[in-house]
């Protein structure tokens, strides 16, 4: 109710004054979001379609396909530990006229990569399990949205695992969206969907594209005017070998990880001794990435006279010895260039802090690449034979 109002009501009668009052507060207090008030909570804006918003190309001329036909689409973009950079949104919505959100699904994906039903690809990339997780979960967001379709930007035969017909046709059944998934890009090789069939999408404005060449979507990315073309697929590390080689050497010392570990293993520099765990940056957003990691059980490692990298040891199995997180020190404080010379020239050691939760401690270290412990990298081999272990453990 306005102030005004209830001024208005003052001056008519006394009686009704407190009734006025108490309706104003009421209505002002109580049903903040009642009929009557303008405030409100924050209307979702409905659209036709949710699309799979990955970045990559692929996935935006999927989206401008069908907004070319007046229909309005909102892209999900997934966020794991793997993949997802929310930060692109704006960049998204200015360059390709593309309204975008962000979706956290960084525990369901974690559950789903440590056990994929269709197994892994060529690295650790669960390919199938991904698109359809992703489509599960775009599914149930599809009432929120007002939204009546689904799309991705998908074309048969052009990646080995995830997109050959027998696996379109998996990953359409298991995510249960057969009735609602358009695949754009190529649907004029698929089966007529009941948004063609309704009159809803023109099919005859979709694409019929087929096979692993890249032409058709460079074509049309120019006929948008597109200046930046972006890669196929939207940057996932699951596909690369070091990536894989991170994630397995962790899983190997830790069997049930947790979203913050597999960011962490994805951050920066990566050297393991036994099951002593050292990360640290190479960059300043590398450095950034690794303190949004920290835990209040790791320790963090900090030169105290010299610009450095930012590392953290994460314990896996109980705390660390002073000599290995000293060990860990020399070894973190010869990649700061700075104090390496000054150490070089002067014979002074280097002091680094070792924060842990609320304590701190400084320890003196000679920087050093080869340690009494050595410090080794994860090495791409130990993916495929990880891989045979978890088969060899399921049959
Ligand atoms: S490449 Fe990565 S993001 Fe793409 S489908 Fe495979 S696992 Fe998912």
């Amino acid at each position: 109710m306005e102030p005004a109002l209830l001024v208005c009501i003052i001056h008519i009668n006394d009686c009704v004054v407190a009734v006025g009052v108490l309706a104003g507060l009421v209505i002002q207090y109580c049903l903040p979001f009642g009929p009557f008030s303008n405030k409100g909570p924050p209307m979702t804006k409905k659209y036709d379609a949710l699309a799979l918003l990955s970045g990559g190309l692929d996935s935006i001329l999927a989206a401008r396909t069908i907004m070319d036909q007046g229909l309005t689409v909102l892209g999900l973009h997934f966020v794991t530990p793997f993949f997802g950079n929310p930060e692109l949104i704006p960049f998204w919505k200015e360059h390709y006229g593309i309204d975008a959100v962000a979706v956290d699904i960084q525990q369901k994906y974690v559950d789903m990569t440590l056990n994929p039903s269709q197994g892994y690809g060529k690295w650790l990339n669960p390919c199938i399990d991904c698109k359809i997780t992703m489509l599960s979960h775009a599914m149930a967001l599809l009432p929120e949205y007002g939204a009546k379709f689904l799309i991705s930007g998908e074309v048969v035969g052009q990646r080995p695992m995830s997109q050959r017909e027998d696996a379109l046709n998996l990953i359409t059944k298991r995510a249960d969206v057969r009735n609602v998934l358009l695949r754009p890009l190529c649907a004029k090789k698929q089966p007529i969907t009941p948004m063609e069939e309704s009159g809803l999408v023109d099919r005859e404005k979709l694409h019929d594209w087929y096979g692993r060449g890249r032409k058709e979507q460079y074509k049309l990315a120019e006929h948008y005017g597109f200046t930046e073309i972006p890669t196929p697929a939207g940057g996932c590390c699951l596909t690369e070998s070091s990536g894989a080689a991170r994630f397995v050497k962790l899983m190997s010392h830790r069997p049930v990880p947790t979203p913050n570990d597999f960011s962490l293993a994805r951050s920066g520099r990566q050297y393991w001794n036994g099951d002593h765990w050292l990360i640290f940056g190479r960059t300043a957003p590398d450095n950034d990435k690794i303190e949004s990691c920290i835990q209040p059980t790791d320790y963090v490692l900090k030169l105290v006279d010299f610009p450095g990298p930012l590392a953290v040891c994460r314990p896996l199995s109980g705390d660390w010895e002073l000599d290995v997180i000293k060990d860990a020190a020399a070894f973190v404080a010869s990649y700061a260039g700075k104090a390496r010379k000054a150490y070089e020239e002067t014979g002074e050691l280097v002091k680094v802090t070792v924060l842990r939760g609320d304590s701190e401690e400084i320890v003196e270290v000679i920087p050093a690449r080869e340690t009494a412990l050595p410090w080794l990298e994860p090495k791409p081999e130990i993916v495929r034979e990880w891989k045979k272990e978890q088969l060899e453990a399921d049959a």
